[in-house]
């Protein structure tokens, strides 16, 4: 079985690189406007953080990170697990709740 490159990509884009850092737990702080992580590759802080890409950078091991790898790496997960994970936390078809009523809730019979 595989996971749809589609998913893969939704993945990627919509679970916020800087909060799943937070998430996990990696040792951050912000410096020059980047969030900045410990690398779980190398323990060293020479990072930043892309929103416009949501990727994890370390210069230097040179390398980037979506979601799925950082998960990968930090926890020693397989990608599959790492998929799982991503999508309990960003369920398919979960869209962004800007426009969910809370009108069933309000009107609920006494
Ligand atoms: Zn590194």
């Amino acid at each position: 079985m595989g996971i749809p490159r589609d998913e893969l990509r939704r993945l990627r884009n919509e679970i916020d690189i800087a909060s799943l850092i937070e998430r996990l737990a990696i040792p951050s702080k912000v410096r020059d406007g980047y969030l900045r992580f410990l690398c779980p590759v190398c323990s060293d802080f020479h990072t930043a953080t892309n929103p416009r890409t949501n990727l994890a950078r370390c210069f230097r091991c040179e390398r980037n990170f979506n979601p799925i790898d950082l998960l990968i790496v930090e926890r020693g997960w397989r990608f599959l697990d790492a998929v799982r994970f991503l999508q309990r936390l960003s369920p398919p078809g979960d869209r962004p709740r800007a426009h969910r009523s809370s009108r069933s809730e309000a009107h609920r019979p006494p």
